[in-house]
Formats: C-alpha cells, structure tokens, sequence
C-alpha cells in the first residue's frame, strides 16, 4: 500500500512502526524506546514532541490555520521574517515547504534576476558530492551520480566548480562548511571564505544552502558564520521549524528590487502552502527556543562528547565532524550502496538506536535535548558497530 522513499521495497527490512516520539527518543508499538540518532533525517532539532512547540501550533492552529499568501499577509509571516532577516543580515524572506522547494526558489531566484536586469548569466556551479534535494531543479545541481545519473536527460546542465567561475554564472551553490548526503564531508572555513570571494570577485551570486546545516547543527547558528560569510540567497528548511514541512529562501534587497517594476518582472513562484502559519508559529517558536536556551552550547557539548567517543576508531577508519555532527568513513567498497550500510543500521538498531548510513559513511546528527549520557552512548554504539561489521567483513 505504503511507497517509502529511498527504500528498495524488495530488500529492506520491515519499516519500523512508530507510534510516538519523546525528546530523543522514537518509540515503536512494542514499546521499545529507540534514540533517534540522526534526528529523522536531520530534523528535530530540539528534541520530539518539544511541549513549547506543540503548544505553539496548537495555539495558532486555533487562531488562523492557513491562508494563501499571495495578496494575503499575517502576523507570524511578519514576526518571523523579521527574526530571519534579523539573524542572517537578508532582507528578503520567500517562504516554501521544504528544501527541495528552498533550493528550487533559490535558483529560479537567481535566474531571473539576472534576466530582469537584462544581464545573460543562466549556469549555476555546483561542488562535487553536492547535495541540494529531488525535485528536477535540485537534482541539477547535485552532484551524487547514483540519484541523479537515471535522470540525466531531464536535468539542465551544471558544471562542477573548480575555482573558476565564468561570467556568465548565474549562482555558485554550497552547502557551507559539511555537505550531508554526499557523505559527511567537512570542508574548510578557508574554503568557504575563498569561494565567496571568488563569487564576489566574479559578480555572482553566491547561493547557501543550509537546509541541513542550518539552526546549529555545524556548532554556529548558521554555517556560514564560520568562515564571516554573508551569502546572496540562503535556503533553510529542516530544523527551522523541526516539526512541519516548511522553508525560506532569503535574499538581499538589491536582488529583491530587480523584480519590481512592471508585471512581466514578477517572481511567478508559489505553492498552496507558502507562508503556512503554522509553521510559522513553530519557527517562531523554535528560534525562540534558541534564544533563550543555551542550545548552541548544548549542540557543541553533544559534538565534542561524540568526538571524543569515536575516537577508538581513529586508525582503522576515517572519524571527521564539526558541531554536532559526526561520521566514520568505513574503508569499503561501493560508496553509498556499500554493503556495510544497512548492516550497520541493524546492528545499531538491535541496540535500540537509529542510524542510517550513508553507505561506508555511518553519522550521528542527534537532537540538542541528549544528555552527555545519552550521547556517549550514541558514540560508543556506533563504535560498537563498526567494530561488529569490520570484524564480519574481516571474517569474510
Ligand atoms: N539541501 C540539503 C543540503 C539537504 O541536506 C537536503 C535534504 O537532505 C535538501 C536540500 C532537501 O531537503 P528536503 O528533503 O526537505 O527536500
């Protein structure tokens, strides 16, 4: 009946029934209580069933459900915008539902401001093992060949950046600091900061994508604070409101003020659920969350204790991370359809902890609510983990 995504039917195992989640916590209908250890696909960030944010949207769920934000306004849209721009230093939020929809915005963004001004920049560049979602337009610009290769001849083309950047680039996409599905890789801030100079440089836009490492997750509020860097269009999505499929693509004014005018200049972009107040009233909620609770701190804390447990595994296997997120790179064969992958996922879910391996690549990106004790444990099963698999693979 059920069609899961990324899920080969024929293989998997049963999916796990889920009948409630509590903080860390995933809890199946036997009642067995298993830590989500990569925040259901990176994101809860603060934890499941978070008492403020289910009374928040229960709250505006009485007040104004849903309205169509074309020629409509509301107050959360409005508060929330202002806590973006705020943020971020952008002057410009265009809300969607999720990061696919906040990559899409993005780059029709970006393409039509350069036609609105009369200038012909229509490439994007792109970064090897990038990873910006599935629509067609967020497959263009990813880099990882297994999900995109089938679809290639629907794709509009997208070169990979090599530190060149051509004038007739329309944006430069980088998920800032750790690129997620392409395998936990972490760059440099150097790198970050050499490629917005480049961009600057170059005249284009430089587009973050930070639907993953956005709210904390890389140990900043935003990732790319590391490297001083103020992009020209952000996508957020996952944790900014953790709980409800909901987006925001922000953007500076000047690219805002090349689309007024007359109505051939109008940004015809939109979805049912643009600017849904719902998840607008999370977001609000969540960033206050943030603000007055030392969740940055706690985010970092749960890095530096995951850091330290996976250290047993240095030598045998490559152990990187930044913030609160951290990986092993097995030495196996077959990247992300490597074997190894859901033999670890077993294994770590025969210890009542989810994880879901990115082929040889096993990570924690947990929730901010873990305890130390929590997350020690989370590091010392993912050692356990790899040990029982490279035993096996040793083993034959
Ligand atoms: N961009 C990045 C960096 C992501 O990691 C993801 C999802 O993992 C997306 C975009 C797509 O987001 P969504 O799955 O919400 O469409």
């Amino acid at each position: 009946m059920l069609w899961h995504p990324y899920t080969q039917a024929a293989r998997s195992p049963k999916p796990l029934p889920i009948v409630g989640a509590e903080g860390a916590y995933l809890i199946t209908e036997d009642g067995r209580r298993i830590l989500d250890g990569i925040s259901s696909w990176w994101v809860s960030v603060h934890g499941h069933g978070h008492p403020r944010l289910a009374a928040a949207l229960a709250r505006q769920a009485r007040v104004l459900d849903h309205v169509l934000f074309a020629g409509a306004t509301h107050p959360p849209a409005v508060e929330l915008a202002e806590r973006l721009t705020a943020l971020t230093g952008l002057d410009r939020v265009f809300y969607s539902d999720n990061g696919s929809t906040a990559v899409e915005v993005a780059l029709k963004m970006a393409f039509q401001y350069w036609r609105n001004r009369g200038e012909r920049r229509t490439r994007f560049l792109a970064l090897d093992h990038a990873y910006h979602g599935d629509t067609v337009g967020a497959m263009s610009v990813s880099g990882i060949p297994l999900f995109r290769d089938t679809f290639r001849d629907l794709l509009f083309g997208v070169d990979r950046y090599r530190g060149e950047i051509g004038d007739d680039v329309a944006g430069v996409l980088v998920e800032p600091m750790l690129q997620g599905a392409g395998g936990m890789r972490v760059h440099t801030t150097a790198f970050l900061a050499d490629l917005a100079a480049r961009c600057r440089a170059a005249g284009t836009l430089l587009i973050a994508d930070e639907v993953l490492t956005g709210f904390g997750r890389t140990g900043r509020m935003f990732s790319c604070e590391h490297a001083g860097v103020s992009p020209d269009i952000l996508c957020l999505a996952k944790g900014l409101s953790g709980v409800l499929p909901f987006a925001a693509t922000l953007a500076t004014e000047e690219i805002h003020a090349a689309f007024l005018g007359d109505r051939a200049r109008t940004f015809f972009h939109g979805h049912s659920f643009t600017g849904n107040p719902l998840g607008c009233a999370v977001a609000i909620e969540s960033l206050r969350i943030f603000e007055e609770e030392p969740v940055l701190d706690r985010a970092r804390a749960i890095g530096a204790r995951l850091e330290a447990g996976l250290a047993p595994l240095r030598g045998t296997a490559e152990v990187r991370g930044i913030g609160a997120v951290w990986a092993v790179e097995l030495p196996a064969d077959g990247g992300y359809l490597a074997d190894v992958g859901p033999r670890m996922a077993e294994a770590a879910l025969e210890r009542a902890v989810l994880l879901r391996p990115l082929g040889n690549v096993l990570y924690a990106m947990p929730p901010y609510c873990l305890t130390d004790a929590e997350a020690d444990r989370l590091a010392r099963v993912m050692v356990e983990v790899v040990r029982e698999v490279s035993d096996r693979h040793v083993a034959g």
